[in-house]
Order: C-alpha cells, then sequence, then structure tokens
C-alpha cells in the first residue's frame, strides 16, 4: 500500500481516499466521481491506489473541487487532471498559489460563493470561506445512510497557523491582516450550517483515527455527530484568539500619538503615513461624529486650535468639514474619516488605538472596525467609562482601554466589572511595581503624555505594554537600543 491510510467508505456515497496528513474524499455520484481536495504531488500515487482498491477508476473521476490553493490540498490537481480529464474547481481568489511552478496549473473554473455544482444525484454547495487562504470555500452536501439524510461539512480554510505575524510577515507570503478579521467572519458564517458529518483538510482536525477504530465495531456510524461542527468551529475561534493574545502580549506596540503629531498636521493621513515611516507599529487617533453621521479624526472639542475655524465637528457636515484645512509648521492636510484610516492602513501589521472622543461614536466605530477585519488588533479607548461600557455591549469581543490620570483601587474595580483590558495612566504615574501589579491582574499597560524622553525611557523601563508618543521615531530607536 502507498498511502498510510487504507481507503473506506465513511457514510453514504463519501470515501475517504487520502493519507494520514493529507485529506482527500471523494463522493461517489450516479455519474461518476467528485473529490474533495487533490493532496499534494507526493500523494497522487498513494490516492489512485486508493480509488482502484475502492473499485473506481481514475475515469470516473468527473470533477475535483479544491479547498484552497496550499500545496498539500491542491499540489496533486494537475495530474490528477492529466490522468483523468477531470475539471478542476477552485476560487480565482487563490491562484497565486498554484499557478506558478512545475506543478502549476490554471483550475478550469472558479468557484463563486453560493455555487452548486451537481454530478449526477449528488450536489455540493459551495461556501466562501476566507481567512486561512484570501479563496478557501467551505463544501456541503447530503449523505443517505440506512434510509435517513445527513448532511457534511467540510470547512476547507480552517488551521490558524498561517495567521501568525512571523508567518503572515515573511516577504514570500505577504498575507493580509485582513485575513484574520476574515477568517472569524467565517466562523460566524459557517456557525450557521448545520452538521451531521464534519469532514477535516486533515485527518486530525476531526478525530478521523479515533473515529476509524469505531467504525467496524460500533453499531452507530461514528462519523456521525451533530455535535462535532460547532465545538469545531470554537477550538479554530480560540485558536485565533490564542495567537493574537500571545502576540499582543508579547509586542511592544509604539502608537503614533494622532500620527506623527510632532512634525505633521495631527489625526491626519499625513500623519498617520509618516508615524508609520517613523517605525510606529501602532495608529492613535480621535474619533468625534460630523452633523450627519460620519465618524472623522479629530481631537479637540473646539476646530479653532489646529484648523483656524470656529465651532466644533459635531456643527458641519462631512462635506463642510472637508473645506477646513489641519495645519502645522506650514504643512497642511484635511480631516480625515475613521474609514479613510482604515482603507489605508487595516492589512497593515498595525494596532489601532481608537479614542472616543465625542459622544455616540461607538456603533460607528464597531461597525468601521469589524467591516475593515482590525476588530483583532485595536482597542478602543476613552476618558469616559461609560463610552467603553456601551462599546462592550455592541462588540464585547473588541479590547477596550480606560484612559486616565491615574488609578484608585476602585477605579481598578470598576475597570474589571466592566471588562476593561487596557489601563492608560499618564505616564508620570507608572513605575515598574505597579506595571507588576497591574500586569498581575491581567491587564495592558499603555502610558500617554509621553512628554519628553526621559518619561518615554522611565515607561519602557518600568514595562508598560506600549506608549502614545508623538516622536515615534525615537521611541522606535530606544526599544532598539535595549
Ligand atoms: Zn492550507
Amino acid at each position: 500500500m502507498l498511502g498510510d491510510i487504507a481507503p473506506f467508505r465513511i457514510a453514504g456515497n463519501l470515501y475517504f481516499v487520502g493519507t494520514h496528513a493529507k485529506s482527500c474524499h471523494v463522493l461517489a455520484t450516479s455519474r461518476g466521481l467528485i473529490m474533495i481536495d487533490s493532496g499534494g504531488i507526493d500523494t497522487v500515487d498513494a490516492i489512485l491506489e486508493s480509488l482502484d482498491t475502492l473499485g473506481f477508476s481514475p475515469k470516473d473521476l468527473k470533477i475535483v473541487l479544491l479547498t484552497h490553493g496550499h500545496p498539500d490540498h491542491a499540489g496533486g490537481a494537475k495530474r490528477l487532471r492529466e490522468i483523468s480529464g477531470a475539471e478542476v474547481f477552485l476560487a480565482e481568489e487563490d491562484l497565486k498559489y498554484v499557478g506558478e511552478g512545475p506543478s502549476g496549473f490554471v483550475p478550469d473554473r472558479f468557484l463563486q460563493d453560493g455555487d452548486e455544482v451537481a454530478l449526477g444525484d449528488t450536489v455540493v454547495t459551495c461556501l466562501f470561506t476566507p481567512g486561512h487562504t484570501e479563496g478557501s470555500f467551505s463544501f456541503f452536501f447530503d449523505l443517505v445512510e440506512n434510509g435517513m439524510t445527513y448532511r457534511a461539512g467540510m470547512f476547507g480554510g480552517s488551521g490558524v497557523n498561517q495567521l501568525k505575524k512571523s508567518y503572515m510577515n515573511r516577504p514570500d507570503r505577504r498575507v493580509s491582516y485582513l485575513m484574520r478579521g476574515a477568517f472569524f467572519k467565517t466562523l460566524d458564517r459557517l456557525e450557521e450550517e448545520h452538521v451531521d458529518v464534519t469532514l477535516g483538510n486533515h485527518t486530525w482536525q476531526n478525530n478521523q483515527d479515533e473515529k476509524m477504530k469505531k467504525l467496524f465495531v460500533s453499531p452507530e456510524n461514528p462519523f456521525i455527530d451533530p455535535t462535532e461542527w460547532r465545538k469545531y468551529l470554537a477550538r479554530e475561534r480560540e485558536a485565533l484568539w490564542k495567537i493574537i493574545r500571545e502576540e499582543t502580549k508579547s509586542a511592544f506596540v509604539n502608537y503614533a500619538h494622532r500620527g506623527a503629531s510632532e512634525t505633521r498636521p495631527e489625526n491626519t493621513m499625513t500623519a498617520f503615513y509618516e508615524g508609520v515611516a517613523l517605525g510606529a507599529n501602532g495608529i492613535e487617533t480621535d474619533v468625534q461624529m460630523t452633523r450627519d453621521g460620519v465618524p472623522v479624526l479629530f481631537h479637540d472639542d473646539a476646530l479653532l486650535r489646529v484648523t483656524g475655524e470656529p465651532g466644533s465637528i459635531g456643527d458641519y457636515t462631512l462635506a463642510e468639514l472637508r473645506k477646513f484645512t489641519v495645519k502645522k509648521d506650514g504643512m497642511t492636510d484635511r480631516i480625515p474619516t475613521l474609514e479613510e484610516l482604515l482603507a489605508a492602513l487595516s492589512w497593515r501589521d498595525l494596532t489601532f488605538a481608537i479614542e472616543l472622543k465625542g459622544e455616540g461614536a461607538e456603533e460607528a466605530v464597531a461597525d468601521l472596525v469589524y467591516r475593515y477585519g482590525v476588530d483583532c488588533k485595536c482597542v478602543v479607548t476613552s476618558f469616559v467609562l461609560d463610552r467603553l461600557r456601551r462599546i462592550r455591549a455592541i462588540a464585547p469581543d473588541l479590547r477596550t482601554g480606560w484612559l486616565k490620570k491615574d488609578f484608585t483601587d476602585e477605579d481598578i474595580e470598576a475597570m474589571q466589572a466592566a471588562g476593561v483590558d487596557e489601563l492608560c495612566p499618564r505616564a508620570e504615574n507608572v513605575t515598574p511595581e505597579r506595571v507588576e501589579e497591574w500586569h498581575a491582574l491581567g491587564f495592558n499597560v499603555r502610558p500617554w503624555a509621553v512628554t519628553d524622553d526621559a518619561l518615554m525611557r522611565a515607561a519602557v523601563d518600568a514595562g508598560a505594554d506600549g506608549m502614545t508618543v508623538n516622536f515615534p521615531d525615537r521611541l522606535a530607536a530606544y526599544l532598539g537600543e535595549r
């Protein structure tokens, strides 16, 4: 036997023909075979032998559905197509994974969300579920076993290792950070599906070894378990959160405060881009609502100091505010919207600290944060604890931070009760002992009002997790020195 698993029938017309490391399934329809994932180039021979063992011929293979373009699941498709003449289906978004190199190929059809791929008596519903890759698809179909109909589901893009920072930032990968947000949205969507038979890209994802042990001895089919799907999705969700929590714990966040506001007009795109150019790995900004309900980025209550105009943000519509100019040392820019900032920079390796400055911005902020997929790399802050309570009521999984001059025991209790994650004191109130104490209580510590280099150094040395500075270049240099 070439493979390490003898092929077998899972349920209904569904068979397993893959290996321990690379799952490959076939559906035996009344008009030939639909294969789900092709395995790698190195497992084609084992798959062909498994088909033969089950009494199928390669010529029976009509359709190969690929969950995503990674080589361990799509690498065998080209050769299988040559042997069988089957049509290969993959999402266009994953072409970059299969289109080049000696085993590269172009699929015969691009999968579209909601496609129903039919062959003979079998229909496979295809859902676009990006995250693991840009074009991951999940497949659903009915299996008839002992007169009962069961729904089978293959989450085509599970596994979160490629959503680690170290992987995403590799120059040969360049995976957008938006994929983390996409992965969470995919999990939300898949939770809506009812699934009785959970399949995996890899055998360990659906505990296949354990089920195989029971398959021929127990009266019940161990592959039929309507509780497994949601448990599986919950495990995937927790696995990505674990990565994100560990990364945010270990990485010091150097927030460009209102952008690089020491040298550029504050809270403008010019200042945000300059902050990134100077080595910041975070952007801090302030949100207020315009009169016509658009969240824009502006710090002061009054427009006067930086624009020279009368009144405040809420007195004007966005169109009116667009005519104003934010000034700094002869440089000018306009007031940006929160959406402009996220559209420009959400895909980068940046943490966003978004301060709720005015009233009533909570819903608009949460909406944009999710829409641009930065929910897992942002912290929503405010001096007003009630605003944090409101944001948590709307979006309980968003991280929040309370800005305060200093923190009493009562403040800490209030924060814990409200579920606030980050404690943001003035820099002069940060000492190593207090940081240790706050960390022990589970809070991130991120000082503000870091007005000079001495305060900056002291806060870094005290063990803070990040800070807002107007001069991210000097903070980056100091972090580099240490
Ligand atoms: Zn993969």
